[in-house]
């Protein structure tokens, strides 16, 4: 279902995923909706235990929905509301992602897979909400592109290319120029992108690496990460929809 222009949002998802409320919310701050997505893993024994923590009023986390590994989806914060999973961090230049998310954790420990019932169950939930928020797939992001060098979720194992197939992310496609390993035009394409560059360059490699190059050894900055980084800049500028209150 699409938002309406000037229709009102719904206030969660269609699914009707189970309802565990956290206390763990407040008022999003300088916008009036969300306009992305950040994933998150719970890395905890089990999605059970991930919900009491999320759900426990002196650990101040949260977020809007946790997809158990069986897939079965919990919801724990109304979408309208601030939940608290985004921690410091930027993305696009806009430091208080909490106000401008919605979060969701996967039960998942970062050392097996994601379940497929899991993943299926992320591509509904996925759907669901970028079509109701209208977020475009670019928008749907690593809590460790947000945050690198202090998070690294949902980790190397997490299939992108699964959900940019299917419209709910994206993923880069480089065209065959070559271009030799430059940081500082590394770092400006990637700031076009989304990501914060005012770190060490080794840290936004490593975190871009996270999702994009999970399988690359070499540990200097490679013409394939150039040229990955000069198709993000080209293709997928960040840009946000969100309505500001002021
Ligand atoms: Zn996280």
């Amino acid at each position: 279902m699409r938002l309406e222009p000037f229709g009102l949002p719904p206030s969660g998802a269609q699914l009707t995923p189970a309802w565990h409320p956290s206390p763990n919310h407040g008022e999003r701050k300088g916008c009036s909706r969300p306009d992305l997505v950040v994933l998150h893993y719970t890395a905890m024994e089990c999605g059970h235990a991930a919900i009491r923590t999320l759900c426990n009023p002196e650990t101040q986390v949260s977020a809007h929905y946790l997809i158990h590994a069986d897939g079965a989806v919990c919801q724990l914060v109304e979408e309208q509301r601030r939940a608290w999973h985004a921690g410091a961090g930027s993305w696009g230049g806009v430091a208080d992602v909490n106000s401008r998310s919605i979060g969701i954790e996967l039960d998942n420990t970062g050392f097996t897979p994601f379940a497929a019932a899991q993943m299926d169950a992320l591509e509904e939930l996925l759907s669901d909400i970028l079509g109701r928020w209208d977020i475009p797939a670019q928008n749907v992001i690593a809590h460790s592109d947000l945050a690198p060098g202090r998070k690294i979720d949902p980790g190397p194992r997490f299939d992108w290319q699964r959900l940019a197939h299917g419209g709910l992310s994206i993923w880069p496609s480089p065209n065959c120029a070559e271009i030799a390993p430059d940081p500082a035009r590394f770092l400006s394409d990637l700031s076009t992108f989304g990501y914060q560059t005012d770190l060490e360059t080794e840290i936004i490699l490593d975190a871009f690496r996270l999702r994009f190059r999970p399988a690359a050894r070499v540990r200097a900055l490679e013409i394939a990460d150039m040229k990955l980084a000069a198709a993000l800049a080209s293709t997928f500028p960040h840009r946000t929809s969100y309505t500001a209150l002021v």
